[in-house]
């Protein structure tokens, strides 16, 4: 079962409930899509059975076309927050760890064509593999943060969360006047540029600057 763990690999007392997502929230990611930056933040979320540990081995679905990488600066919220400043939010992270949106990316171009949800290709179990979390007393500028994934040895994606359209105490700001945020939700921040096709066999590393690196592998 998904718990989140700390650097030191223990828990945190934090309840498991959901991830909360952003689309196209660096222009080099809504460059390489061809998509355009929207007014308001594009949100979705992953339910409880998407969670699970990026240090165990990622099960991609089989049959549903390509399932893409997207690797995520992610931040678990401590308390809840409902219309929040953004010192309100700054005040109730934990921490910041990395994320996986796994995506079903044939899956979402054909639900996109039809302006259908994107539940389907999203929000499947073992979709939103998470790292350890940092305390966010480590980090001295949250908008100042790298982190980067490499497959089979090669740079897949190189991150810094400057270039984020919108930082992240913003994001959750505008998140928390459109639904409520709880205690122990994780909030997946978006993906810069190098999304592409996992394969079974796959062997992944994931960086969060110099604090954190994970390396797991890919099956079906
Ligand atoms: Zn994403």
């Amino acid at each position: 079962m998904y718990q989140h763990l700390n650097e030191l690999a223990q828990p945190i007392g934090l309840p498991v409930t959901r991830a909360l997502c952003v689309g196209r929230n660096y222009l080099d990611h809504v460059q390489e899509l061809n998509n355009e930056v929207p007014d308001d933040a594009l949100l979705f979320m992953k339910p409880q059975p998407a969670l699970c540990h990026m240090s165990e081995p990622i099960v991609i679905p089989d049959a549903l076309g390509a399932c893409h990488n997207e690797l995520e600066l992610t931040v678990l919220l401590k308390a809840p927050l409902c219309k929040a400043s953004k010192d309100n939010v700054l005040a109730a992270i934990w921490g910041v760890g990395l994320g996986l949106d796994l995506t079903l990316r044939d899956v979402q171009s054909s639900l996109k064509a039809k302006g259908y949800p994107w539940e389907r290709a999203k929000a499947f179990d073992f979709s939103c593999p998470l790292s350890c979390f940092i305390p966010v007393s480590q980090f001295s500028d949250l908008q100042d943060i790298t982190f980067s994934l490499h497959i089979n040895g090669d740079t897949r994606q190189q991150g810094n969360s400057k270039f984020m359209i919108r930082p992240m105490a913003e994001l959750i700001a505008e998140m928390s006047h459109v639904f409520s945020l709880q205690a122990g939700d994780v909030i997946l921040t978006g993906t810069p540029k190098g999304v592409g096709p996992l394969h079974a066999g796959d062997s992944i590393t994931a960086a969060l600057g110099q604090n954190l690196s994970v390396t797991t592998s890919v099956v079906v």
